[in-house]
């Protein structure tokens, strides 16, 4: 890619003072960015969906890596910055205005695309939910990589037995490999935000037979929606969770918390049966 000026003068030259109405918090640290967009992997010849570029500081580190980006933002005021990474791109970057949340992505960065954003954090979770969800496997995209504040990274790849483990730990890990790439300090972010920040990268695996994701996901609701009682409290309103409990020879005496991921699918499975 050609020589582009330094993000900060970018930033001050298009007044992209950051929002905090659209959780804008930028990365301009090179190293920190190459770092992040290695974490997909070998990105030369490779398509990206980049949701939130900003600036542009991760996007011009996915182009420098070789892949091609196709990147949705919602403040126009980024436009020409990302214009000027497109044109010394010689044309690997296509930015649409949009918000990510209602666009047809698949459509617009096609199957087998790598996922990429530093996201509002809010945006960021209700994105990955919907990535993960559905019963469509495997999915349009190839993996994610993702920031995260620190707290939601932990609750994504937690064990068992732990407070972080519940229904996003069982969403992500169902189907899919997820684990914790990298720690970002607050402070590499301007202007910083109030807690630690987590790269989690997630790559789809195989879809265990016999399950729906629907099944799975009321059973790990009602099972974490009271995460401190017996599952035979816990799951009483699914009757047909109780008896999958019994066939299995799962102690109903013991909380969502112990189950691992096997187990839930196990329980959903018999439940579909
Ligand atoms: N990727 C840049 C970086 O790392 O420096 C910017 C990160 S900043 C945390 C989040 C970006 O997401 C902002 O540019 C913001 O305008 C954009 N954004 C927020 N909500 C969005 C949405 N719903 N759809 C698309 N972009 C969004």
């Amino acid at each position: 890619m050609k020589d582009l000026p330094p993000l900060r003068e970018v930033i001050a030259r298009h007044g992209l003072s950051a929002s905090k109405a659209l959780g804008q918090n930028f990365l301009l640290d090179g190293q920190l960015l190459a770092r992040i967009a290695r974490v997909p992997g070998d990105l030369d010849g490779a398509r990206v969906y980049e949701v939130g570029p900003g600036p542009g500081g991760l996007t011009r580190a996915l182009l420098d890596a070789g892949a091609s980006v196709v990147a949705v933002e919602r403040d126009r005021r980024c436009l020409p910055a990302l214009e000027e990474i497109n044109a010394a791109s010689d044309g690997r970057l296509r930015v649409i205005e949009a918000d990510a949340l209602t666009i047809d992505e698949a459509a617009e960065a096609g199957r087998g695309a790598h996922i990429v954003a530093n996201l509002p954090y809010n945006v960021g979770t209700a994105l990955l939910v919907r990535w993960l969800g559905g019963e469509a496997w495997p999915p349009w995209w190839s993996s994610l990589t993702l920031m995260f504040q620190r707290e939601v990274a932990e609750r994504i790849v937690a064990k068992p037995n732990s407070s972080a483990y519940g229904r996003l730990a069982v969403l992500a890990q169902w189907r899919s490999e997820a684990k914790l790439a990298m720690k970002v300090h607050r402070s590499a972010f301007v202007p910083p935000p109030k807690v630690m920040s987590a790269v989690v990268h997630i790559v789809p695996g195989e879809q265990p037979d016999g399950v729906r994701a629907a099944t799975l996901e009321k059973l790990t609701a009602a099972a974490f929606g009271q995460r401190r009682k017996m599952l035979r409290r816990s799951l009483q309103a699914l009757p047909d969770a109780l008896t999958a409990l019994d066939t299995l020879g799962i102690d109903s005496e013991r909380r969502a918390e112990t189950l691992s991921v096997v187990e839930f699918v196990a329980i959903a499975r018999e439940i579909d049966a």
